[in-house]
C-alpha cells in the first residue's frame, strides 16, 4: 500500500494492517523521509538491545572490589536500555515502520557494536561500557540534529534517551575514578 507523508511517498509494509487508518496525521507532520528515519531508529534499537545485554551479563560476571556498588549501577543501566528499546519500537510503529523482528539483525544494524566482558574485572567492564555510552551519545546526537525542526515527536523521544546516556557515562566514569583512587 502507498501512503503519502509530507510530500514523500512511502511504501508501507503489508504486515501492519490498518496502517492507513491509523495515525495518518501523525505521520503527515513528519517533514523528512520516514523510511530513512525508521531505519535510523532501528539502528538505535539494535544498539539498545546489545547495550542491555552487555550491562545485564556484565552485572553477573563482574569481579573485584566495590563489586556491590558496580552491580547496582550496571543493573540499573540495563533496565534503562531496555526501556529505551521500548520507546524506539513505539515510535517506529507510530511511523508505520517495522521494528527489528530478528535478533540476528541487531548485529547487522548496530552503530556501536557489542563488547563481550571477557575480562570480568570492574575496570575492564566499566571501560567497555563507557565506550559504548560515548558511541550512543554520538549516534543520538546525530539523530537529534537530523530530527530537529523536522520531527519534534521523535526529537523529544531521542532527547529523553540521550539525557539518560549522558548520565550513564558520567555514573560509570565516577565509579572508575573512585576505583582508581583506591
Ligand atoms: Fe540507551
Ligand atoms: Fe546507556
Ligand atoms: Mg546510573
Amino acid at each position: 500500500m502507498i501512503v503519502t507523508t509530507g510530500g514523500y511517498v512511502t511504501k508501507n509494509c503489508n504486515l501492519w494492517k490498518g496502517v492507513v487508518e491509523m495515525g495518518i496525521k501523525g505521520r503527515e507532520i513528519v517533514d523528512m523521509d520516514v523510511n530513512g528515519l525508521v531505519n535510523l531508529l532501528n539502528k538505535a534499537l539494535a544498539d539498545e538491545w546489545l547495550a542491555y545485554y552487555q550491562y545485564w551479563i556484565g552485572a553477573r560476571v563482574v569481579k573485584g572490589p566495590m563489586r556491590g556498588a558496580v552491580v547496582v549501577e550496571l543493573e540499573e543501566h540495563a533496565g534503562d536500555e531496555l526501556r529505551h528499546a521500548g520507546m524506539l519500537v513505539d515510535r517506529i510503529m507510530q511511523l508505520g515502520g517495522t521494528p527489528i523482528l530478528k535478533p540476528e539483525d541487531w548485529y547487522k544494524l548496530t552503530n556501536c557494536g557489542y563488547d563481550a566482558p571477557e575480562d570480568p574485572s570492574i575496570e575492564s567492564i566499566l571501560k567497555q561500557n563507557i565506550k559504548g555510552e560515548q558511541c550512543a551519545i554520538d549516534a543520538y546526537n546525530n539523530l537529534l540534529k537530523l530530527t530537529m525542526h523536522k520531527d519534534l515527536i521523535t526529537y523529544n523521544i531521542i532527547l529523553e534517551i540521550v539525557r539518560d546516556e549522558v548520565e550513564h557515562e558520567d555514573d560509570l566514569q565516577t565509579l572508575l575514578d573512585d576505583l582508581e583512587m583506591h
